[in-house]
Order: structure tokens, then C-alpha cells, then sequence
């Protein structure tokens, strides 16, 4: 079977796919793939290993035809970058690496979290500019994380993990918004929509996957719901927040600050985000780490080696 792996991966990653399949190919840019490769990633190989701003939508599988490729092993959890149901239509399994991913992600949440409430990098702006007067009783005041009330918009795996952070590590009461109602280890209120619970919360995290039934769902009537003393938090997919919106809140101060770690047109960033000091921005860092990238990589291989063998897929989706 022919395999390709559509970006250079963590040298753990790479050795293991070499030392364990005949006949694979590793593409050596970092660049998202372009059309004319999609259609001949399909075209010429039985698994192709995406991953995030690989856009094989509806039109993609419509132009391949009758691919040669029965399996998209994503390297990654969110796959809102592959439209599913034209991938099975054209008789292409779809998998993801859930899991892997969890913990990473809900750190890079906290440390928004942290770094917005707390004006870190603006603090660490005005250091390395030279600008720093000395310590003083009301020198850049944030707030006060330790005991507020976090809203989880989407309390799956990764809203799960974050929850957890903020109950066990800062005392947070912990309200949130799913599809459906969860069984908890922790304490948390189920908020009646989306709307009550931006209007509760000191901080509002978004935690759902990307894709059309997300699209904009923090808009601007969600923001203006919004404490004006209120942080918006997004990890999850950038298209999820309605940037010109968050913009205007942000600008006008009907909410306080926003930690960014994704972008609605990702990897270009608004000037006006970049100019504003109260919004802390992430080049997606969720999940960079080397053992989180190993551990993704790995789990997108167990999935190629499932397909091989003929065994059910762990992580179809
Ligand atoms: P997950 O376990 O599937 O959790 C998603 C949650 O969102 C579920 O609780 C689901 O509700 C909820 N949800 C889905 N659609 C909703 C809607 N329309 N309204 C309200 N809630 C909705 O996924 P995960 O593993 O936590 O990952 C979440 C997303 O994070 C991924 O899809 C990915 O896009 C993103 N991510 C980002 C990074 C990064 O680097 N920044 C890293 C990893 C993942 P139900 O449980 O009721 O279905």
C-alpha cells in the first residue's frame, strides 16, 4: 500500500513509519496542501495522513472521481478541514488522534486564560521595550483569577480538561454549554443556552469543534451578553468566533480582554488584534509539544496500520 504523509512529523513519528510500512512518502514542506496535490494525493495513494488547512471539501472528492485513496488518517483531533460525508460518498474512510490532544490544548487554555486576566504579555512588552518604572501599588491591575466563574462553551473531552484546571487548581465555579448533558467528576451547572452563560462568566472558553454548525457562534450578540470585566478565551477553531465582531467588543471595551490561540483566517491575523493591548495572541500552540506531537503522529499510524491489516479503524469518525 502506498502511503503519504502529507507534512514532516517529530523524528519518533517519522522512523516508525518507515521502519513499519513497505512504501511511504513524507512531503517535506510545512506548507497546506494545494489542490493540485489533493487531487493527486487521491489519485496515486491508498492512505493519505492531512492534517489542519488540508481542505478536501465536497468539490475535492467531486473532481477525483473514483479515488485510489480509501483512508484520510488526520493528524489531528479537529477534522472540520475534511467534509466527511463527501469523503464517505467517495468511499474514504476518515479518522483523528482524540486524546492525544486533551491535555495540551486545556493547557495553552489556562495559559490564556492566565496571561489575559493578568495582562502578561503586555506586562512583558513594556519589560523588554525598557518601559518598566518600578513596582507600584496600582501598576497594571488585571483580574483576579483564583475563585471566578469560567463558562465552557462545548464540555467535551478538551472543555473537560479545562473545567477540571479551573475547579481543582483556581477554585472556580464551573458553568457550561454542550449538546448534551454530561456526567461530571466535578461540580458544574449545565447553563440554559449559550447566551445565559456568556452573561455569568468571568471567562468564557470555547471548546467546540469548528465546522458549519459552529460557524460564528460567538457573534456579537453573544459578546455583547458579555461582563464588560469578562474574558473570551478560544482554543478551538477560529472560524467559531465572529472576528470582526470580537474586534468591535474589543475596541469599544464591552468586554475586557480576549486570549487568542486560533484565527477565523488563520495564519493571517487582523492589524487591529495585533494593535490592541488587551488581547493576547497564540500562534495555535495547543498542542506543541514534542510528546504531543509524537503522540499524535503515533496515534494517526496506529490508524494506517489498522486499515492495512484489514482491522477495524480506533478512530474512524
Ligand atoms: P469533543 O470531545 O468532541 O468535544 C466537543 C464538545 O463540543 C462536545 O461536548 C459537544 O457536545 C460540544 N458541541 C459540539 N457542537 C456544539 C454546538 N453546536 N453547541 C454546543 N456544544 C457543541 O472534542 P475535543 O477533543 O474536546 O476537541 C474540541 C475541538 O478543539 C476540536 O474539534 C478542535 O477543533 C479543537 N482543538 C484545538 C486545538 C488547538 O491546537 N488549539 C487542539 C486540539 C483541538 P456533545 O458532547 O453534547 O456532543
Amino acid at each position: 500500500m502506498k502511503i503519504w504523509i502529507a507534512r514532516p512529523m517529530t523524528a519518533a513519528v517519522e522512523a516508525r513509519a518507515r521502519a513499519e510500512f513497505a512504501d511511504v512518502e513524507i512531503r517535506e514542506t510545512n506548507a497546506v496542501l494545494t489542490e493540485e496535490e489533493m487531487l493527486r494525493a487521491l489519485a496515486d495513494y491508498d492512505i493519505v495522513v492531512p492534517t489542519l488547512g488540508d481542505r478536501f471539501t465536497a468539490d475535492i472528492f467531486a473532481k477525483a472521481d473514483a479515488p485510489r485513496c480509501k483512508l484520510l488518517a488526520n493528524f489531528g483531533v479537529g477534522y472540520n478541514h475534511i467534509d466527511v460525508d463527501a469523503a464517505r460518498a467517495a468511499g474514504v474512510d476518515v479518522t483523528n488522534t482524540p486524546g492525544a490532544v486533551t491535555d495540551a490544548t486545556a493547557d495553552i487554555a489556562m495559559t490564556l486564560i492566565l496571561m489575559s486576566a493578568r495582562r502578561a504579555g503586555e506586562g512583558e512588552r513594556l519589560v523588554r521595550a525598557g518601559g518598566w518604572e518600578g513596582w507600584h501599588p496600582t501598576q497594571m491591575l488585571g483580574l483576579h483569577a483564583t475563585g471566578k466563574t469560567v463558562g465552557i462553551v462545548g464540555m467535551g473531552r478538551i472543555g473537560q480538561a479545562i473545567a477540571r484546571r479551573c475547579h481543582f487548581g483556581f477554585g472556580m465555579d464551573v458553568q457550561y454549554i454542550a449538546r448534551s448533558d454530561k456526567s461530571l467528576d466535578f461540580p458544574a451547572e449545565r447553563a440554559a443556552d449559550l447566551l445565559a452563560l456568556a452573561g455569568a462568566v468571568d471567562f468564557l472558553v470555547v471548546a467546540v469543534p469548528g465546522g458549519a454548525e459552529t460557524l460564528h457562534l460567538i457573534n456579537g450578540d453573544v459578546l455583547a451578553a458579555m461582563k464588560p470585566t469578562a474574558h473570551l478565551i478560544n482554543i478551538a477553531r477560529g472560524e467559531v468566533v465572529e472576528e470582526a465582531a470580537l474586534i468591535a467588543a474589543l475596541q469599544s471595551g464591552s468586554i475586557a480582554g480576549a486570549g487568542l490561540d486560533v484565527y477565523e483566517f488563520e495564519p493571517k491575523v487582523p492589524q487591529a488584534l495585533i494593535d490592541m493591548e488587551h488581547v493576547t495572541l497564540l500562534p495555535h500552540l495547543g498542542t506543541a509539544t514534542e510528546e504531543v506531537r509524537s503522540d499524535m503522529g503515533n496515534m494517526a499510524l496506529d490508524n494506517v496500520a489498522a486499515f492495512v491489516a484489514g482491522a477495524e479503524l480506533p478512530n474512524r469518525v
